[in-house]
């Protein structure tokens, strides 16, 4: 019944669940937007306002995406697999493969992910003899992704000054040889989609006709040119419903913009966005700390969050004296916590940029604390995975020349670089691909002709298997792991070849589950199509593994700690939040100090930080780190000075520096001071006592020292409670 999926839904939210037509939700962290979002959805098939096939949900990874598809199956009988719900960059691809004729895609077309990208631009500059000092292969590829992403090809960009021309050049030339080789960037992604129903009224009108509802969260951060696109798609007709929160908006150096909902409001007709402002994600002391930061900023549309959760805990804060203390300080607060009960998961440690992770998995590593990395380096993004999926996509299509370079001499075999210069010049010359010149080049290179029969040979043994099989005949033939045995580090790398065997047969499974030929949402493409349906199953995974976002990680435990970057925990939630680095220079970001609305985006960041915790922060910073192998010195953020005292408790009083123990008599097991107070503690750890208000409880922790001294009590109706030890009464029962 409808009346069950509403229940509990505030006045607010219900309206936006329910609201006719076109709408858009302008709310504060934690208020529920996410959540208005899924139940809309199913509220729309409940109530029969629209099938599944009508609705079309972006998110902002392919996590939510496939989150946001479990809960609807929990809420609805119904099969999720009409719907289209996924990343934008999902989205387009599966438009792509469903009529690649008409966007001028071979019908197996390879995604590039940024590295590969960056790997075709330098060889089309080597190609061109460019001098790279001039023009950084960093720079052209920048340069390509911005115009793109601005809906610009190299025909419509203007170039007023000679070395603008040159890079416009290097567009139109890299575009060509992308084409040639029918291979797309993610930046392409988006484009080719949104040219490919401009440009075909008929399509257009069809999908105009059959998506009744497009959904959008996060719409903050979306893109000029997603926004055009989710217009296209939307038509006079369609519903268009779009959550967001300005203060949210981190991805303006990539082109969001937050402008966008006033021109969705203005294109819409709608005359007022609906605003939820209860917060049900943090207690109140976490929520004043991210109000008040907010507070801060200029230029803002202005919104109110408030909760009834209770005031909470302190916000604690922990100054290090370097990256390497401030790590250790966080492996003994996480134990500390799982001690008291709570899971690993439960726990996220965030930091500013990607740099900063290492510290932190290496004291989380010695400690033997299971944790996951997200965003860092990701599953599909390893060498030795791309060196194998390089294989695989040569069984798909052996003329992607950007997979033959990587592994034509890898595992070495004598194919040298000036037999590789000579074949791509012949190549070039003959309008072919490199595989095209290798095999007309008719075994003069014996590496080369070695290679090609191995590639050949993989081919004709894959024929009609499936998936992980597929990648067994790769792991088997390709000579890959007898490669890493005789490397120094290569048991990690052999395990996530292995691994690949797995992520290949999960892959495999959840397409048959849904009846597909691919599974990853936004990216079941319609390669089901395809004259071979293991072929179209290779092809598939292939782009998965493009477009994942690094949910697959080689033995990762179920219960770990997650570590990862404060962009990529938007929109999640965690009991425990963990912010390091809180130095200026790093957070915020020096490189944003010098730009126009620099400032006021870290501070969003910030924003989004600390409203990911739901019931303890934690707050670091060091004096002196070791970032990129250079030490820096950083002073306390101002972030950190603009949340009012009263809400945060300094953990380093009882750290103050004690003078060193002699040498003679000291054993402290690793040079760890021990962190227990000095005074004698009035309960023992576990002892049952007795507080006047809140009845009978269990003593589960102490810090501090001194006046500051403070003892935490587990009451089973009002759970954990931290006291000052001078002031409380207990009764010990
Ligand atoms: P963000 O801006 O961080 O993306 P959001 O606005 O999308 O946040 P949600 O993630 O949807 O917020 O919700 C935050 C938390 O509050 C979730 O745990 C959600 O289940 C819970 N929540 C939302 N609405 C209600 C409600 N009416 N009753 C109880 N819990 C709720
Ligand atoms: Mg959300």
């Amino acid at each position: 019944m409808p009346a069950d999926l509403l229940e509990g839904l505030n006045p607010d939210q219900l309206a936006a669940v329910t609201a006719e037509g076109s709408a858009l939700v302008l709310a504060g962290a934690g208020s529920g937007k996410t959540r208005v979002l899924t139940t809309r959805i199913a509220w729309l098939v409940q109530t029969a306002r629209v099938s599944p096939m009508g609705i079309l949900a972006v998110t902002f990874t392919n996590k939510a995406a496939k989150e946001m598809l479990s809960r609807l199956s929990a809420m609805l009988p119904i099969n999720t697999r009409g719907m289209w719900v996924g990343t934008f960059h999902g989205l387009c691809n599966r438009l792509l493969r469903a009529h690649h004729q008409d966007a001028g895609l071979p019908q197996l077309f390879q995604i590039l992910d940024s590295a590969d990208q960056l790997a075709a631009i330098k060889r089309l500059l080597k190609a061109l003899n460019v001098d790279t000092d001039k023009y950084e292969p960093r720079k052209v590829q920048a340069f390509i992704n911005m115009n793109k992403e601005a809906g610009l090809r190299a025909g419509r960009v203007e170039a007023w000054d000679p070395y603008t021309r040159r890079l416009v050049e290097f567009f139109a030339e890299y575009d060509a040889q992308c084409n040639r080789e029918g291979v797309v960037d993610f930046a392409e992604l988006l484009l080719r989609a949104y040219e490919l129903l401009e440009r075909n009224a008929l399509l257009r009108e069809h999908y105009q006709t059959r998506f009744r509802h497009i959904l959008v969260d996060e719409f903050q951060d979306t893109s000029k040119l997603q926004y055009a696109w989710l217009k296209l798609l939307a038509g006079p007709e369609a519903a268009l419903f779009a959550v967001g929160d300005d203060d949210q908006s981190i991805y303006a150096f990539r082109g969001a913009d937050v402008g966008n909902m006033a021109t969705f409001m203005r294109d819409m007709g709608i005359a007022e966005p609906i605003k939820l402002t209860q917060n049900y994600r943090s207690h109140a002391t976490i929520l004043d700390a991210a109000n008040a930061v907010i507070a801060q900023n200029a230029n803002r549309l202005g919104k109110d969050l408030w909760t009834d959760a209770g005031v909470g805990e302190p916000i604690r804060h922990y100054q290090a004296m370097d990256d390497r203390e401030e790590a250790g300080f966080v492996v003994e607060a996480i134990r500390e916590l799982y001690r008291e009960g709570l899971a690993y998961a439960d726990v996220a440690v965030l930091y500013r940029a990607n740099a900063q992770s290492r510290a932190i998995e290496h004291a989380l590593f010695t400690a033997g604390l299971p944790y996951r990395v997200y965003g860092g380096q990701r599953f599909f993004e390893r060498a030795e995975i791309k060196h194998a999926l390089a294989y695989l996509r040569l069984i798909a299509n052996p003329e992607d020349d950007n997979a033959f370079l990587r592994v034509v001499n890898f595992p070495a075999r004598g194919v040298g670089a000036r037999t590789l210069e000579g074949l791509d010049a012949a190549a070039r010359q003959g309008g072919m691909s490199l595989w095209q010149a290798a095999c007309a080049g008719g075994g003069k290179n014996k590496g080369l002709a070695g290679f090609v029969a191995l590639v050949e040979g993989m081919r004709a043994e894959a024929r009609g298997l499936g998936l992980a099989e597929t990648v067994e005949i790769v792991l088997a033939r390709s000579s890959l792991i007898e490669h890493y045995k005789t490397e120094k580090e290569g048991e990690g790398r052999i395990e996530n070849l292995n691994e690949l065997t797995n992520a290949a047969l999960a892959f495999a499974a959840d397409a048959d589950d849904q009846g597909l030929a691919a599974a990853a949402p936004g990216t079941t493409a319609s390669a089901a199509t395809a004259d071979d349906p293991a072929q179209a199953q290779l092809i598939a995974f292939l782009a998965h593994a493009a477009l994942e976002a690094g949910e697959h990680e080689a033995g990762a435990a179920a219960d770990a700690v997650q570590l990862m970057t404060v962009h990529a925990a938007k929109g999640l939630e965690f009991h425990t939040v963990f912010i390091t680095g809180l130095e200026e220079g790093l957070f915020p970001h020096e490189n944003a100090l010098t730009e126009p609305d620099g400032l006021e985006e870290e501070r969003r960041l910030m924003y989004v930080a600390l409203t990911r915790a739901r019931r303890r922060l934690f707050l670091s910073h060091a004096q002196q780190r070791l970032l990129h192998g250079q030490p820096r010195y950083g002073l306390a953020s101002r972030f950190l000075e603009e949340i009012p005292t009263a809400l945060v408790h300094s953990l380093n009083l009882h750290r103050r520096p004690t003078p060193p123990p002699p040498r003679s008599t000291a054993d402290w097991g690793g040079g760890k001071a021990p962190s227990q107070p000095s005074r004698e503690l009035p309960h023992k750890i576990g002892a049952r006592v007795s507080h006047p208000r809140y009845g009978e409880g269990v003593v589960s922790g102490y810090q501090g020292q001194g006046a500051e001294a403070e003892i935490r009590v587990a009451f089973p109706k009002v759970g954990d409670k931290w006291f000052i030890l001078d002031y409380v009464k207990l009764t010990p029962c």
